[in-house]
């Protein structure tokens, strides 16, 4: 079975407010972590979610909007302060590359481990270890992207009672062969993964909005996704503000989720004048009803068996 973890570092929307700091998720998957943003501050929350500082990591940003961007140098900072030695990617729109060059020279971010920045184009971004990431351009102010995660693994689980059966050489062949590879004995006889292994899980998919209005590329991405992490900036009563400001209603956020066919909605950065957000998730829930508000340290599980799992933070430690 797959299994992949979103943690919600941050789900506030323009200003931070107690309890809910600038965006940053955290997709976490065979031993890696995923960043999507990384707002001001992400590196306590980071700590705070116990993230690990020397894991394989890569990190995604949206659009060059303070409030979904300020908290990189920070975080690329404490990681240096801790040791990190493995390298470290980070995507983002191209201007991104500027902002990180002025941040190491302007204030000597230097950092004791490799980091690149590379300049995203809609379109597949990274492959790494059975997850693939996928950009799309949205209709914010400006220049911003949404990213979609899928995890695929190969092949199901390995059945080492079938290769000794089939008298398969324990070590690197079995490995190979968990691995999804094809290999040849050294008798001329081909095995196939499928031969030893169980059936392949089928995939898990997440999509997160960035901050965008309603646009085609985010219903083409969101289409019977695992898990819509959206944006929801407004109520319907301010649809005007939304519209003028690049954002999204509660309303229109659940209406992709229901269009689409998404397992479950995570509406997240809902501007502060909604206080908990009350108006925001009932506003939403009555058009879809698999939504939920997201909240900072909040963690989600999704099993390629089709279920789910939510577990919300301890009240001290947000
Ligand atoms: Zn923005
Ligand atoms: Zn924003």
């Amino acid at each position: 079975m797959s299994r992949l973890e979103a943690v919600f570092l941050g789900t506030g929307g323009s200003m931070p407010t107690t309890g809910r700091n600038h965006p940053s998720i955290v997709i976490k998957y065979q031993g890696w972590n995923l960043m999507f943003d990384a707002g001001e501050d992400v590196q306590r929350q980071f700590e705070r979610a116990k993230l690990g500082t020397n894991k394989r990591m890569a990190i995604y940003i949206t659009h060059r909007h303070p409030d979904h961007l300020l908290g990189l140098g920070g975080l690329l900072l404490r990681f240096s302060l801790l040791g990190r030695t493995k390298p470290l990617s980070v995507y983002g729109p191209s201007e991104l590359i500027e902002y990180v060059r002025m941040a190491q020279d302007s204030i000597n971010l230097g950092t004791t481990f490799d980091t690149t920045v590379y300049a995203v184009e809609p379109g597949t971004v990274s492959e790494i270890e059975n997850v693939r990431v996928t950009a799309f351009e949205v209709d914010h102010r400006g220049h911003a992207l949404g990213y979609k995660v899928v995890y695929q693994k190969p092949t199901g689980p390995f059945l080492p009672e079938r290769a000794i059966e089939l008298d398969i050489p324990k070590g690197s062949i079995w490995r190979k062969l968990a691995a999804g590879e094809s290999v040849v004995l050294d008798n001329g006889r081909a095995v196939n993964p499928e031969d030893v292994t169980g059936p392949q899980p089928p995939p898990l998919s997440v999509v997160y909005s960035g901050d965008t209005r309603p646009c085609d590329a985010l219903l083409e991405a969101s289409k019977e996704a695992d898990l819509l992490i959206c944006e929801a900036m407004y109520t319907s009563d301010n649809a005007d503000l939304a519209e003028e400001r690049g954002h999204m209603t509660a309303k229109a956020a659940a209406e992709i989720a229901r269009d689409c066919k998404v397992k479950l909605l995570a509406l997240t950065h809902y501007s502060p004048r909604y206080g908990d957000g009350t108006a925001i998730i009932d506003e939403a829930r009555k058009v879809f009803p698999d939504v939920m508000l997201a909240r900072d340290l909040m963690r989600i599980t999704l099993s390629s068996d089709g279920t789910h799992s939510i577990e919300m933070p301890d009240a001290q430690t947000t």
